[in-house]
């Protein structure tokens, strides 16, 4: 059992840690020999075990139903690529890396998979987060435009901008193709020597402060000199000491019809939007599947494994309501297609990547918190980095802070 005083200890450790560039214990340090298994195969942990590949370890990834799977947070048709973070600094550096190495893969891998249709963000009356994030923006060498809303209205006359102060347009960012990337970073981690199997893991016991091996489905047991736990919404199912720290979340996505050979709800004349004052987002018609609408506010907490994942009429009401106002041109539209998702909310919405609190050879990425899927390759450099002992992962994301408020 987890004592206080053994996770004060760890958070001593962590704060330590982070404050240097260079982590491990000196049997990690520099290693660029072993091998690596990687648990789930989502955005976080499929490009996780890309990137370790690609440093020369001998890597296996599992995944209990599949990368991109229906139940996965990084399942569904689309993601958001944006840069506007209000004054998280840390995730606009990022997105600006992400930005790059999505083109640079897309390109090694001669598939589509990044579509640049710009994304405005609309501010409210409140637009603090909006005037925070432009500096930021500016220093991380994003390109925007800051226009008014009469400027918006003009270039946008399918949009009402009603109670829209201000916006800033992003023209080098768009959207991802999400289930599609997944099975992308999955052939290209086969074709470059990796191993991926479809297995439920547990987690093995750990002795000497280090997991001695992990148990997989028909009562196998796997080793490897280090684990990575990637598990999205699953990850306090698999260490309950996380539970408190990741919530899942009902997130539902509509796709609405428009009218036949109307363009002017498909990326030919709309970039991907964001209400920042209503919190209601979307992406116009990417392959042909309708206008894509989703509230980004969090639901209720769920289980994603049993979780039914049926469109509610309470969702459907208040995007009806949000479209007669925002999109008029969309009230009467029928829904073509819905989805029903999960994020996975750490308590302040920041990343997870630390190693276990009781074991130097785990370390444990998540915490998407409805933000995550972007960052994939991004994420997976810092894994490698952290794993390899090169370089430490961010405070922002450590796990002693998550403990510290458990404990608390
Ligand atoms: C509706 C919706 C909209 C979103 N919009 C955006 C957006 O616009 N932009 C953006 O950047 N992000 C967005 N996100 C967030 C983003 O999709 C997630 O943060 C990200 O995909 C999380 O990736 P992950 O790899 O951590 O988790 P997952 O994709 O859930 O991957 C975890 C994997 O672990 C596997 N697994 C779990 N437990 C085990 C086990 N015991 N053994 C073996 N395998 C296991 C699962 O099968 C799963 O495949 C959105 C999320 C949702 C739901």
């Amino acid at each position: 059992m987890k004592t206080k005083s053994s996770r004060r200890t760890f958070l001593k450790n962590s704060a330590i840690a982070g404050a240097t560039y260079l982590v491990g214990p000196p049997a990690f340090r520099g290693s660029l020999r072993g091998s690596v298994i990687v648990i789930g195969a989502g955005a976080f942990g499929g490009w996780s075990a890309l990137d370790l590949l690609q440093t020369g370890r001998k890597v296996t990834l599992l995944d209990a139903w599949g990368p991109g799977n229906s139940r996965a947070s990084s399942g569904g048709e689309t993601r958001v690529i944006r840069a506007t973070y209000g004054a998280q600094g840390i995730y606009t550096t990022m997105v600006a890396r992400a930005l790059h190495l999505w083109q640079e893969n897309e390109r090694r891998w001669n598939l589509k998979l990044f579509f640049r249709t710009g994304v405005l963000w609309m501010a409210g009356t409140d637009d603090s987060y909006e005037r925070a994030a432009l500096p930021l923006m500016k220093e991380a060498g994003i390109r925007f435009e800051r226009l008014s809303t009469a400027d918006c209205a003009e270039r946008w006359p399918q949009i009402n901008f009603e109670g829209v102060s201000w916006s800033i347009y992003e023209p080098d960012s768009g959207y991802l193709a999400a289930r599609r990337s997944c099975e992308a970073v999955l052939n290209a981690f086969l074709k470059q020597g990796g191993e991926y199997r479809q297995a439920q893991t547990t987690p093995g016991p750990i002795k000497a402060n280090r997991m001695q091996g992990i148990g997989i489905t028909s009562s196998e047991i796997l080793n490897a000199d280090s684990y990575v736990f990637a598990c999205g919404p699953w990850l306090g199912k698999v260490f309950p000491i996380l539970a408190p720290s990741i919530t899942p979340t009902r997130q539902e996505v509509l796709f609405f019809g428009t009218a036949a050979g109307d363009l002017r709800f498909t990326e030919a004349e709309l970039p991907v939007w964001i209400d920042g004052r209503r919190r209601f987002y979307g992406i116009p018609g990417n392959h042909w599947r309708g206008f894509k609408i989703a509230d980004d506010a969090r639901g209720p907490a769920i289980d994603p494994t049993t979780m039914e994942r049926r469109v509610s009429d309470e969702a459907l009401t208040e995007a009806r309501t949000y479209l007669r106002l925002r999109f008029p041109g969309l009230a009467g539209a029928p829904l073509v297609e819905g989805r029903v998702c999960q994020y996975e909310n750490s308590p302040d919405q920041n990343f997870i990547l630390d190693r276990h609190p009781e074991a130097e050879n785990v370390w444990i990425v998540g915490g998407g918190s409805g933000h995550g899927f972007k960052h994939g390759p991004v994420m997976g450099e810092m894994v490698a980095n952290a794993v390899l002992g090169l370089k430490a992962p961010p405070r922002e994301m450590s796990l002693g802070r998550l403990l510290e408020r458990n404990s608390g």
